[in-house]
Order: C-alpha cells, then sequence, then structure tokens
C-alpha cells in the first residue's frame, strides 16, 4: 500500500496517519518501536534543520533498514521545506513525500512554486503537500507567551478549494487555529472551518493538521472525525526525548556510553508516540 493508499483508508475509517519528526537515531528507534508494538503505519519526518543535522541520504537509509527490518509500511517527508530547489533535493534522494511549504507568500507565488515540485516530484512518483493560510508560530518548542490567531492567517474554504486543484498537491495542510509548538494558552481549534474546508478538498486528497503537540484529546478527536486524516507531533516527543535524557544523565554521573544513558529518551519517546497513535486511531490498522 502507497501512502495515499493508507491516507484514504484512513480517511475512509476516521482515523489519522500520524507523523513525527525526527533528527537522531534514537527518535527513530523509538518510532518504529511503537509502530511494531502497535500495528500503526506512520510517515516520519525531518525539517530543514533536522535534515541539516541527520542528512537527506541517511535519514532515507535508516528508512529503509527499518522497513526492511520489520516490514512496517514507514514513510518518509521532507516537512517544511521552503524552496522548491529543496524540495526538488529530497525527492532526488528518495523521499516518499515533500512538504513544500510556500504558505508564507502571496496566493500566486505559493500555487506556481507548489505546482513546480508536484509536476517533478510525481514523476518520481512522489507525494507533494502544501499549505495554504500560514501559523503564527514555526518553532516546535514550548513557548512561555501566549498567542492570539490573527483571522486573516485562517484559510478559506473557497481558496482551499481552488488551491489545491490549480497547485495539484496531494495533501493539503490548512490553518485552522493550531501553532507549532506549545503556546502558555490551549488552542481552539476552529471546527465548522475544518469541516467546509474538508467538504471541499476531493477524497484523493488528504488534509494534514500541524502543531499536534498540545491541542486537548477532545479536540483532537474531533478534528480526526472531521477529516484530518494526517496530525502531526513533534514538540511533545523533542520534550520527552530532552526531558528523559537530562533526567538520565543525572543518574547515572558516572556513565559515558550514550547507548546506555539514552535508553530511557527512546523509552519516553516511544510512551509520547503510543499514546498519540491511541488518540489518532492508527493501532491495530496492519
Ligand atoms: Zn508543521
Amino acid at each position: 500500500m502507497s501512502l495515499k493508499d493508507w491516507l484514504q483508508r484512513a480517511l475512509r475509517e476516521g482515523w489519522a496517519v500520524p507523523h513525527f519528526n525526527i533528527s537522531n537515531l534514537e527518535q527513530f528507534k523509538a518510532i518504529v518501536a511503537a509502530c511494531q508494538k502497535l500495528a500503526s503505519p506512520v510517515l516520519i519526518g525531518t525539517s530543514e534543520g533536522e535534515v541539516d543535522f541527520i542528512g537527506l541520504l541517511q535519514a532515507r537509509a535508516l528508512a529503509d533498514a527499518y522497513k526492511k527490518e520489520t516490514g512496517l509500511p514507514i514513510f518518509l517527508n521532507a516537512d517544511h521545506f521552503h524552496s522548491v530547489e529543496r524540495a526538488k533535493a529530497a525527492v532526488d534522494a528518495g523521499y516518499d513525500s515533500v512538504l513544500i511549504d510556500l504558505s508564507k507568500q502571496p496566493y500566486e507565488e505559493n500555487v506556481t512554486g507548489t505546482k513546480i515540485v508536484v509536476e517533478y516530484a510525481h514523476k518520481k512518483n512522489v507525494d507533494v503537500e502544501a499549505e495554504l493560510g500560514y501559523l503564527v508560530t514555526d518553532s516546535s518548542k514550548i513557548y512561555t507567551e501566549s498567542f492570539v490567531i490573527p483571522p486573516e492567517s485562517l484559510t478559506k474554504p473557497d481558496e482551499a478549494e481552488n488551491f489545491v486543484r490549480e497547485s495539484g498537491c496531494d495533501r493539503f495542510s490548512p490553518a485552522v487555529g493550531e501553532l507549532h509548538g506549545i503556546a502558555a494558552n490551549t488552542p481552539q481549534l476552529d471546527m465548522e472551518r475544518i469541516a467546509n474546508i474538508r467538504k471541499r478538498l476531493p477524497d484523493s486528497v488528504a488534509m494534514v493538521l500541524h502543531g499536534g503537540s498540545g491541542i486537548p484529546d477532545e479536540q483532537m478527536r474531533e478534528a480526526v472525525r472531521l477529516g484530518f486524516n494526517n496530525v502531526h507531533v513533534s514538540t511533545e516527543l523533542r520534550v520527552a526525548y530532552t526531558d528523559a535524557l537530562r533526567a538520565a544523565l543525572k543518574k547515572y554521573p558516572q556513565e559515558t556510553a550514550p547507548y546506555k544513558y539514552a535508553a530511557d529518551a527512546v523509552l519516553a519517546v516511544q510512551q509520547k508516540i503510543e499514546e498519540k497513535m491511541k488518540l489518532f486511531g492508527s493501532v491495530n490498522r496492519i
């Protein structure tokens, strides 16, 4: 089954394929362990910053190795690539999917750039995600401040329909009240807008929710029920990893073997992933 097949099945059955970010082997290990335990498909993402650290070819090789060993449906996504050139490089490196994120650019430039990536990627059977509307934060971290979501940042259903048709993207990410990272205030997703946008999209196009960290479970369940069939989570995994690693370094001050002190961090990330898989309904789907 291709990534598209999985997403269409998820939409039909009312659940979401999870998307988790990585920049090292430990995070990758944790994701695969959770997929194996709970029989869930997964989309693994690397942002531009994460790729600068781990490498496109290296991420691809890791995914291939884990797929070969486990037989799991593990797909790789270039997450928020902000230029056509970088998106093409991810396609060339053998990624399964790229998110060309030109959402901060004017509508016409967003469509034009996305179309170029779609034409390039589809020749190599690579899926393309695109965004319209923008999120007020870019970083997957904990913010001490609160954020107000400006109405003009939200995606308009009419524009969403036109954008998807004109750009030819396979997955569409709207702005519906979510933000990247975890803010001091609780996000309020605009459920009516979510339902209206989903109605305008063909079933073959997946709808993607970014900023899955910090969204209360009840809102998340409703968002998935209304048609988000792919959800991104990064910050909560980063926090789980970093907190566990800090605690382990403190707990074993004499330990110098990374594979020993990092084991706690792998387990913490795995537990957080399992929680999210259960919440998204992606468990026991293989
Ligand atoms: Zn995102």
